[in-house]
């Protein structure tokens, strides 16, 4: 599944490399810039090499991720502890949602990036243009399917 381009500013990069630096925060054009100015607050725009990240509509994926993968954890492991061991229901009832708790906020900002790295690397909405490069050419995405789709509100 590790179809990444590597190549200059100019040519859009791949998917699993791109949510891969969604993941960790970074711009998943230049790999360089920040995404989030705080939390959750996408950037504009990349600092580095001037991708407008305002085109992004993670919306509800993020959270929705983040609940599933969280979900199926505290609950796997909830289930263990209650069928395998003698433990105490206030031990249940306050160590279970602080882990959901905690580990929802831990998730919430890579899980987010990662999905405005999808985005880009699929080319959706305002992502079917690329930053100019040094060069002074705009490349624009080969495969999206969703032009005009849900882009009604953006800047563009
Ligand atoms: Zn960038």
């Amino acid at each position: 599944m590790t179809v990444t381009i590597e190549t200059g500013s100019g040519t859009r990069t791949g998917l699993s490399r791109a949510m891969a630096r969604g993941f960790v925060g970074r711009c998943p054009h230049c790999g360089q810039g920040r995404i989030f100015g705080r939390f959750l607050k996408v950037q504009p725009d990349c600092g580095v090499c001037g991708l407008e990240l305002s085109h992004h509509r993670a919306d509800d994926l993020p959270p929705y991720i983040v609940i599933f993968i969280i979900g199926h954890i505290v609950g796997y492991f909830l289930l263990e502890t209650e069928m395998n061991y003698d433990v105490p229901l206030w031990f249940q009832l306050t160590f279970w949602p602080l882990v959901t708790l905690l580990g929802s906020l831990a998730l919430l900002q890579p899980v987010k990036g990662a999905v405005v790295g999808l985005q880009y690397a699929l080319g959706m909405h305002g992502f079917a243009k690329l930053p100019v490069s040094t060069t002074g050419d705009i490349e624009e995405t080969q495969h999206g399917p969703d032009h005009g789709h849900a882009a009604g509100g953006a800047s563009a």
